[in-house]
């Protein structure tokens, strides 16, 4: 569940800066959407190369 969504998005934790480990991907018509684990604990929901939501971990 995504409990807030990035008002910027970029490549890393919306949260702390950092890259997320990538746990999984999948395709969407919208582009690769994967999920990545961030060093801080949260999720990382990321579109296409892009951080577009993360959980509050
Ligand atoms: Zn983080």
């Amino acid at each position: 569940m995504i409990d807030e969504i990035a008002a910027e998005t970029g490549p890393g934790c919306p949260a702390c800066g950092r890259a997320g480990v990538t746990a999984s991907t999948h395709g969407s018509a919208e582009g690769t959407v994967g999920y990545a684990r961030c060093g801080c604990g949260r999720w990382l929901v990321v579109l296409a190369g892009r951080v577009i939501g993360f959980t509050m971990g």
